[in-house]
């Protein structure tokens, strides 16, 4: 059997004792039959797995690590994470890679601003803001803690970012994707992001140009918190 076909039966493996969701293996295993280079990614970079979280390795995958809430420099002013490190379910963090290779082809690199965010977290940051309109309530708790939404942008090869007409985490309606008070190359811009976003099985949220969910979302949300060292 050829080696990367054992490494996805692994992966479906550890995503059924990992994950009390429906499961859809078929999914699972086509990503990884249709782009047999991502195995790679768990092989070398994405080895620590942890209730059903794979830890992408952002630096050596080529992506631009801008894990905002893990400095000061975001919107509660506050850090929220311990240090910048991007978890993800399996065929989420797959489906990433896939859409960074594709930006590569376009001379590009995507830009990672948050993955994975842990419930606990997301009640320090609710309790920071206060206001369900920034901050989704944890009760229910969000795509971002369930592994399975990331919040993206652009950059050139040498990592300039590209301009949105916003910043990440604007909240007035100048962040909506169809808003059209951005120039018409920085709406161009965004076109480029989601095109290449929905080409990996991402979709799309109309008010945040960044935020994309992954096709599946039928995970549980997760406390898991990541080690630093
Ligand atoms: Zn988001």
């Amino acid at each position: 059997m050829p080696r990367n076909i054992m490494i996805v039966l692994a992966g479906a493996n550890l995503l059924l004792s990992c994950d009390d969701a429906p499961k859809n293996h078929m999914v699972n295993q086509k990503i990884n039959v249709s782009a047999p280079a991502d195995v790679e990614v768990r092989d070398e970079h994405s080895e620590t797995i942890h209730e059903g979280l794979v830890r992408v390795n952002l630096d050596s995958l080529g992506f631009i690590n801008d894990m905002v809430y893990a400095t000061q420099n975001n919107f509660t002013r506050q850090q929220i994470y311990p240090c910048p490190e991007c978890y993800l379910r399996d065929e989420v963090a797959r489906a990433l890679l896939q859409a960074n290779q594709l930006a590569q082809k376009q001379k590009l690199r995507i830009i990672i601003y948050d993955c994975f965010r842990p419930i606990s977290l997301q009640q320090k940051m609710y309790d920071l803001v206060q206001n369900p309109d920034y901050v989704a309530h944890p009760k229910n708790g969000s795509k971002h803690n369930r592994g399975c939404a990331v919040d993206v942008g652009l950059a050139d090869f040498d990592g300039k970012p590209l301009n949105m007409g916003t910043q990440f985490d604007d909240f007035s309606e100048n962040a909506h994707y169809i808003n059209t008070r951005p120039n018409s190359q920085e709406r161009k811009n965004r076109k480029i992001l989601r095109d290449l976003m929905l080409e990996a099985k991402f979709l799309p949220y109309e008010k945040e140009w960044w935020h994309f969910n992954f096709n599946r979302t039928d995970f549980p949300t997760s406390n898991f918190q990541w080690n630093c060292n």
